[in-house]
């Protein structure tokens, strides 16, 4: 059995981490970020990601999105370039994954069986850390051989109900931490356990507490934010713990910069999105 042990991340932590844009940079260097997200209905969890994604510093952002968010996608992000399925409300196929450096699955994404399918394939055939999300682990949680076909370095980011679903239901809060310990240990993953001191989990048995964030918080669309910003950073080549550590401070540090000015009961997901400039300042 690993020695396991705690850590908060304080202020110093994310600082340390954070690399500086060198003075000859081109798009090239901050990586090609792939959202696979959305379906219809759920076309802004998409639209949240994207942007959280490129106000996180990626070079280029492709998403995939069901034919019906093409005008969606290209008229609310137009920094983004769009691939569209064949099919209209959901997504039913993969597009060729040879060029990016991160991929990011899940927001809004829905359950279509042909949805679960293409989440198998790209499972099996992905070469990039994958960043997995609200209906990928889902999809995930129904299928154990899926969770153990995870490439090292994958991060996952479920709020409780998923994680329960995904790693069974916890009698209480430390039984949680407890399962998710052995669950990263077992998958070799990262898992982003969400929520008011969101706790990441390292295949070393290790965990991180996040030290940011507010209730205002707790509001449809955050987590899809928190996506695409971590998505970004394992495009830009941090490692995965890195990614995470700092994705969940910098997400809530940009909530807590919101709620100045909005309070917590305006706060909305799209306000996390305008204040990460500043919290990566
Ligand atoms: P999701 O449930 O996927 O939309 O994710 C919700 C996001 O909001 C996660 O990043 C949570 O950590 C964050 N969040 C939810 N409730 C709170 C809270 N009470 N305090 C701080 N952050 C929260
Ligand atoms: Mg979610």
């Amino acid at each position: 059995e690993t020695e396991s042990s705690y850590f908060f991340i304080s202020p110093d932590v994310p600082v340390a981490i954070l690399k500086p844009r060198p003075k000859y940079a081109h798009k090239g260097t901050f990586g090609h970020a792939l959202l696979i997200s959305g379906s219809y209905g759920k076309m802004g969890a998409t639209v949240l990601s994207a942007r959280a994604c490129l106000r996180s510093g990626v070079g280029l952002l492709t998403v995939h999105c069901p034919a019906v968010g093409y005008t969606i996608l290209q008229t609310a992000v137009p920094e983004a370039m769009t691939l569209t399925d064949t099919e209209n409300n959901f997504i039913s196929q993969l597009p060729d994954l040879s060029t990016y450096t991160a991929i990011g699955i899940g927001p809004g994404l829905g359950k279509n069986p042909a949805t679960r399918q293409m989440v198998k394939q790209l499972l099996a055939t992905a070469r990039v850390p994958l960043v997995i999300d609200a209906d990928a682990l889902n999809i995930m949680a129904e299928d154990e051989s899926l969770k153990n076909a995870l490439l090292p370095d994958s991060i996952l980011t479920p709020h409780p109900k998923e994680f329960e679903r995904l790693a069974g239901s916890a009698e209480n809060d430390y039984h949680r931490l407890e399962l998710l310990k052995e669950f990263c240990q077992k998958h070799t993953c990262y898992v982003v356990l969400k929520g008011a001191h969101t706790c990441i989990g390292t295949p070393a048995g290790t965990c991180y507490f996040n030290s940011t964030g507010n209730p205002g918080m707790a509001t449809g669309g955050t987590g899809d934010v928190l996506t695409g910003i971590i998505t970004a950073l394992v495009a830009q080549q941090y490692s995965a713990l890195d990614a995470c550590i700092l994705g969940v401070y910098l997400h809530g540090l940009a909530g807590d910069l919101a709620k100045i000015e909005n309070g917590e009961q305006a706060l909305l997901a799209s306000d996390i999105i305008q204040y990460l400039g500043k919290s990566f300042l």
